[in-house]
């Protein structure tokens, strides 16, 4: 993949052929190979381009379908990027489609730089409360992970092992904007257990055969790190074994376990319930 960063930027185009070069490696970042070799992601909707401008991530390039150019909205974003040296592109409906692979794609779609949060920059405080997730599997539970936390004011999503790609497009649409809301850590176990060892928290990992009701454990007293296992094969004994306790969640009927996004969002909420209150 050519270097996007090598375009000509501060300049408005107008593209309409699905062959165009700059198309070509903007659609290229749906493969993870090329997002990492790029460090570079698609974030799409207008909503969710602006916040994350607002929010001090780097776009490279925003593209805008022909039929949004008049609003002033778009506009404005379109000034925003050409003043930051950006690219923007206008661009035909199809040529949206061709590159969010959806038939109604968003009108607006941004390409920005990856940001992954150092696990030796993340130092617990009182009140916080962290994500740790083994191996996870599923961009859409990663996505719908990231949301939930940053709904309920988790500090940090901490990704553990081989795990889903955290800017791969159907991970940033399922968190409908909130993958720009959070730190998000990469580590191994090893790095996990150390960094653990480090500090004053308490690791409490979701287990389907926890001893203790997750509604009974104490998430006041320290920093807590709510630690989810991998979708098929749960938490390995090297983590769980580490743990300060095993939480269940109780269930009756015939399911076999939760939804990890699922059990992930009801211990962020019993974890932070002394935090949340409606305003
Ligand atoms: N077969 C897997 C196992 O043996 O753990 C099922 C994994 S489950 C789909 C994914 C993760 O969600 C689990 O590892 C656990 O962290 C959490 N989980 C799901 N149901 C749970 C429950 N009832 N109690 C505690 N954690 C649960």
């Amino acid at each position: 993949m050519n270097d996007l960063s090598k375009r000509k930027v501060g300049t408005v185009k107008e593209i309409t052929s699905l062959t165009n070069p700059i198309i070509k490696d903007i659609k290229s970042l749906t493969q993870k190979k090329n997002r990492d070799a790029s460090n570079k992601f698609i974030a799409e909707g207008l909503k969710l381009v602006i916040d994350a401008i607002d929010r001090g991530w780097e776009i490279e390039i925003l593209i805008y379908a022909k039929a949004a150019a008049q609003k002033d909205i778009v506009q404005k974003t379109a000034a925003k990027v050409v003043a930051n040296s950006g690219l923007v592109l206008e661009v035909t409906e199809k040529v949206l489609t061709s590159i969010t692979r959806r038939d109604n794609p968003q009108m607006v779609v941004g390409v920005f730089k990856q940001k992954f949060t150092e696990l030796n920059q993340l130092e617990p405080q009182s009140g916080d409360t962290f994500i740790a997730l083994d191996r996870v599997r599923d961009p859409g539970n990663l996505g719908t992970i990231i949301r939930t936390a940053d709904a309920a004011g988790i500090k940090g999503v901490i990704l553990v092992g081989a795990t889903t790609d955290a800017f791969s497009i159907e991970t940033v649409r399922a968190t409908m904007g909130s993958i720009f809301a959070l730190p998000i850590l990469k580590c191994d176990i090893e790095a996990f257990l150390n960094w653990q060892n480090a500090h004053d928290i308490s690791v409490i990992g979701s287990h389907l055969k926890g001893s203790v009701d997750y509604r009974t454990i104490d998430y006041k007293s320290k920093p807590t790190v709510l630690l989810m296992g991998n979708e098929q094969a749960g938490l390995p004994d090297e983590l769980a074994s580490k743990c300060d306790q095993l939480a269940r969640i109780p269930q009756v009927g015939d399911a076999d376990s939760l939804n990890l996004a699922i059990a992930t969002a009801l211990m962020s909420y019993e974890a932070r319930r002394h935090l949340l209150e409606l305003d």
